[in-house]
């Protein structure tokens, strides 16, 4: 369990605790120790979520990264040196030569000798540059954190999905969004795609902040975002959302002098014990399809009963 859920699970306990204090006639001290019995209990009952902590997981990938990037300098440096030698025999071939009588065969046969090396030197470095963008590859991949934005992947997404789901039944009330960048292919095909990647960046940031300790955020894919709001009620996740929707709509970004400004569409669903991560996510979309087709830059909701 992680330092954010641990946080969010206290302040969950304390809100309950004060509220139950608030609605009892005559609260007594019995009452309050057996609630906080029964709190002790259910941490004691829950396990240990797969999902590192976001902190965490990115340092073990910077550290990756780094032992990538040395790989990579050593093995520059090693080609540079090699095609220092090279260049260095050649011309002394050349030198050699220059007075004497120009023996035109075995000039020929020198200079395929030196072609040929430093076609094996390309080829190595080629390899070496390969293997590292496999391992740059992997390491993505298995790092659940996405590389341009810095945010949990799809990836780290479905293996939380697959935990919480496979709880059966969560102790907590839990939304899922679905969120989706209006009208992004205009900022791609206006301003370029490299645009496009700072504008995903400056969302990413931008919701990270508007959330807080024990929500979780997802990059899905593309400029598509998910998500989890961990015990919150309806009327809570309805204020997020309309918070979200205003700091996106409000915000700029000053891309090459130029002020950028962005909105998204975002369909909400909650979890119902039993619910697979498809039928979560399934709803979450037709509720982020509503949110398309009434006009974007809002959010829809989509419950169990298609509400
Ligand atoms: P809508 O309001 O209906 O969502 O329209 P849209 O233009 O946002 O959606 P559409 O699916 O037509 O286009 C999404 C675009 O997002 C197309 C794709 O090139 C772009 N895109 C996906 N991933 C990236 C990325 O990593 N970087 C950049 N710059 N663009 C991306
Ligand atoms: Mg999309
Ligand atoms: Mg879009």
């Amino acid at each position: 369990m992680k330092k954010d859920d641990l946080k969010s699970l206290v302040t969950q306990i304390y809100n309950d605790t004060i509220k139950k204090i608030d609605s009892s006639a005559e609260p007594s001290k019995e009452l309050l120790v057996k609630d906080l019995i029964n709190a002790a209990n259910l941490i004691q009952s829950m396990s240990n979520e797969q999902i590192t902590s976001l902190e965490e997981t990115r340092e073990i990938v910077a550290k990756s990264y780094k032992n990538i990037a040395e790989q990579s300098i050593a093995s520059y440096q090693k080609t540079n040196c090699s095609f220092e030698k090279l260049t260095k025999e050649h011309k002394k071939v050349f030198d050699k030569d220059k007075n004497a009588f120009i023996n035109l065969s075995s000039m020929k046969d020198k200079l395929g000798t030196f072609h040929n090396e430093m076609l094996n030197e390309v080829q190595q470095a080629n390899e070496v540059i390969s293997q590292l963008t496999s391992e740059v590859k992997r390491l993505e991949k298995s790092s659940n954190i996405d590389s341009l934005t810095q945010i949990f992947n799809r990836g780290a997404l479905d293996k939380y999905l697959t935990s919480i789901c496979s709880k059966n039944s969560l102790k907590h009330e839990l939304h899922l969004l679905m969120l989706d960048i209006d009208d992004f292919k205009k900022i791609n095909d206006i301003y370029g795609h490299a645009a496009g990647d700072k504008v995903l960046i400056f969302l990413s940031n931008l919701l990270r902040k508007t959330l807080r300790d024990g929500d979780k955020l997802f990059r899905y894919g593309g400029e598509e975002f998910t998500i989890i709001l961990n015990r919150i009620e309806n009327n809570s996740c309805m204020e997020i959302t309309q918070r979200i929707l205003k700091s996106v709509s409000s915000n700029r970004l000053i891309y090459k002098g130029k002020s950028l400004s962005i909105t998204v569409s975002i369909g909400s669903t909650v979890y119902y014990d039993g619910d697979t991560p498809n039928e979560l996510l399934e709803r979450a979309d037709r509720a982020l399809y509503k949110s398309k087709k009434s006009g974007k830059n809002q959010i829809n909701v989509e419950l169990k009963n298609g509400i």
